[in-house]
């Protein structure tokens, strides 16, 4: 296998083949072109590109950020070949329907080859990811016209697309928008506002950009039920397709970032009459679907958008877990504790304890949360592809229940591997001479975007657990009990790790209960974001049972796949030792309805 350090082939065998077996996918008529040999291509051919074209740019991108020149804005070339490379690859539209020219690979697999690229260069694998969210929601929600408009130019990478929600008094709420769209007589409206954060917002690396606008049309409801979604592209198209006039969209400047800086962020002026298309102010937009539907449109490719975080997160604690490790095995530094004889050589510093802990706090982390990465990704094609509608239906509702986590815990704890691969490498991993400051800093954006660790907690508690009158809940806590009780049936090692598990489950549906019992919905909400962190801990604590269970079944083979496994059953005894025990005291504080923080008043501070 190879050793690559930005992810690890074997694991991801391991996780796709071993565990998730998504070669049976290809038993279903939306896969049967495809083999384990389609699969296998495809996850090497984005190993070979994001190592060739994207890592080998990823610190100049960041030492160069994107400037603004004449209102035109300068990144390094090295970004646009990498994404002419990565157009022709078709890994844009690897999910996608073949009738779109798309390659309808498994999203598990997918989500396997994109995050080869997150871990090679976050800031400029964040192109072609927006533009896939965007293609994605227009697939589903847009008319035949507008996919063969704007989808088929960005499947084919000469588009490239945003997603522009947030405005800068609106955020986390987005009830608060305030840009508007005003119908023309035409059909189409006219935007006018002002877009903050917009992730690919404005540059040149292709022809043209597609932005996805949440805007209010006058006289509709307000609140979150009167927000319409509009195409407004950078560039108006003439009736033949061809670009024609610039669209009153413009850049009014570059945020400049902690990380993710290949990546261009920006503050968007809608209508202000800087441009005149057709002679007058406005920027033109096409709505999609049917007016005051675009939040719940938005919500609709949520889980996928969500998810994605969680994977990009997930890839930057796996390479900076990677190189910490390369670099202890290379760092000659001290002695064994039992023997001090300075003439003895110094022994390299994976040979310390505590070096051993913080690499195996990483791995447990790092391979944790891909683990469930590639769940939520076997979830989806359960979603759309299971024979039977009642497993269709049981994989939406438990991927609606997962999505939370699988945003917010990867985001966190592969945040705080990537803390800890800097403090492998010593005052070396403070510098820019090393890799693991750069991750450190781009992984710092995930819990922030795609609605913060505090939105998602209220998500999970005010919302996903209740769903369905608790449905969800319910379903998530049958799945990990029927995991329990595999390990049990196993006996060995997968049975020691059973016990803890099913009490960490039966304190989730105790918890849960008592906290929507309350009567009090403040006080209900008020600790969400450590019930999040708590049933974190646990779902990942499940995921590292059903690695265990996957080794288990691959017996005990000599050399490096002996070795592989030995190391898969240490990190989920370092998980289960070292982590899932915090669950305890979190489940007792929720458990009393602790007022701290709702006691605590304004003027204290
Ligand atoms: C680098 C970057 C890229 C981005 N890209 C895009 C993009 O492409 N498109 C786009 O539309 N947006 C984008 N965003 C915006 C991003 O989604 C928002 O920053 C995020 O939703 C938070 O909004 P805010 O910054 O206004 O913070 P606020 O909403 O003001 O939140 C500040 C703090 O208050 C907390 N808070 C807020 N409301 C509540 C509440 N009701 N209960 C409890 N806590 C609360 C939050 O959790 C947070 O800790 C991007 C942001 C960044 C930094």
């Amino acid at each position: 296998m190879s050793s690559s350090t930005l992810l690890s082939r074997r694991d991801l065998a391991f996780l796709l083949y071993d565990w998730l077996d998504v070669t049976r996918l290809t038993d279903r008529p939306r896969y049967a072109e495809h083999s384990r040999d389609t699969f296998d291509a495809v996850l090497d051919l984005s190993a070979q590109v994001a190592a060739e074209h994207f890592a080998t740019h990823n610190k100049a991108a960041d030492a160069t950020e994107p400037t603004v020149d004449g209102g035109r804005v300068r990144i390094i070339p090295q970004v646009k070949a990498a994404l002419d490379v990565f157009a022709q690859t078709g890994l844009l539209s690897a999910t996608m329907d073949e009738a779109v020219g798309g390659m309808q690979l498994p999203h598990a697999v997918a989500e396997a080859c994109f995050a080869w690229f997150h871990a090679a260069n976050v800031g400029t694998a964040a192109y072609p990811l927006l533009t896939r969210g965007n293609a994605n929601l227009l697939l589903t929600h847009g008319s035949a016209e507008q996919i063969d408009t704007w989808v088929r130019p960005m499947v084919e990478g000469r588009f490239f697309g945003t997603m522009c929600l947030s405005e800068p008094q609106a955020g986390s709420s987005l009830a608060d928008i305030t840009t508007r769209a005003t119908p023309q007589d035409d059909g189409t409206y006219r935007l006018a506002g002002t877009k903050m954060w917009i992730s690919g917002g404005d540059h040149e690396l292709a022809q043209n950009i597609v932005h996805l606008v949440l805007a209010r049309i006058p006289g509709g409801p307000p609140g979150v039920k009167g927000i319409s979604l509009f195409i407004v592209p950078k560039v108006l198209l003439d009736e033949d397709g061809r670009l024609g006039p610039r669209n009153d969209v413009v850049l009014i400047g570059l945020n400049h970032k902690l990380g993710y800086r290949g990546t261009t962020n920006t503050l968007l002026n809608f209508g202000e009459g800087v441009h005149r298309p057709y002679g007058r102010a406005g920027a033109v937009g096409y709505l999609v679907g049917e007016p005051h539907q675009g939040l719940a449109q938005m919500f609709h490719m949520m889980n996928e958008a969500r998810i994605g975080v969680g994977a990009g997160a997930t890839a930057l604690g796996y390479t900076g877990y990677l190189k910490s490790l390369g670099y202890a095995r290379q760092r000659p530094q001290g002695r064994p504790v039992a023997d001090k004889d300075p003439t003895a050589p110094q022994v390299p510093i994976i040979a310390h304890p505590d070096v051993r802990r913080m690499l195996l706090a990483q791995k447990s982390y790092v391979e944790g949360a891909l683990a469930l990465i590639l769940y939520c990704g076997r979830l989806l094609d359960e979603e759309k592809t299971a024979p039977a509608e009642a497993d269709r239906t049981r994989a939406r509702l438990l991927l609606d229940l997962l999505t939370p986590v699988a945003k917010s815990w990867p985001s966190q704890w592969c945040l705080a591997a990537n803390d800890l691969a800097i403090q492998v490498h010593g005052g070396y991993g403070y510098t820019r001479d090393y890799d693991v400051e750069q991750h450190w800093r781009d992984n710092r954006l995930n819990p922030i975007h795609e609605g913060t660790h505090g939105i998602q907690a209220l998500d999970l508690l005010g919302r996903k657990v209740t769903m369905r009158g608790g449905a969800g809940l319910e379903l998530l806590l049958e799945t990990i009990r029927a995991t329990v009780t595999r390990a049990w049936k196993a006996e060995g090692f997968a049975a020691e790790l059973a016990a803890p598990l099913g009490t960490a489950v039966d304190r989730i549906a105790l918890v849960t209960r008592r906290l929507h019992g309350t009567g009090d919905p403040e006080l209900t909400l008020a600790n969400a974001s450590l019930y999040l962190e708590a049933v974190g801990h646990v779902v990942i604590a499940w995921m590292w049972l059903e690695q265990v269970l996957a080794v288990e079944a691959l017996g005990s083979p000599e050399g490096a796949e002996g070795e592989f496994l030995a190391g898969k059953r240490q990190a989920a005894r370092y998980f289960f030792r070292y982590e899932l025990p915090k669950t305890v005291v979190q489940f007792d504080l929720l458990d009393s309805l602790d007022r701290t923080t709702l006691d605590t008043r304004e003027d204290w501070f």
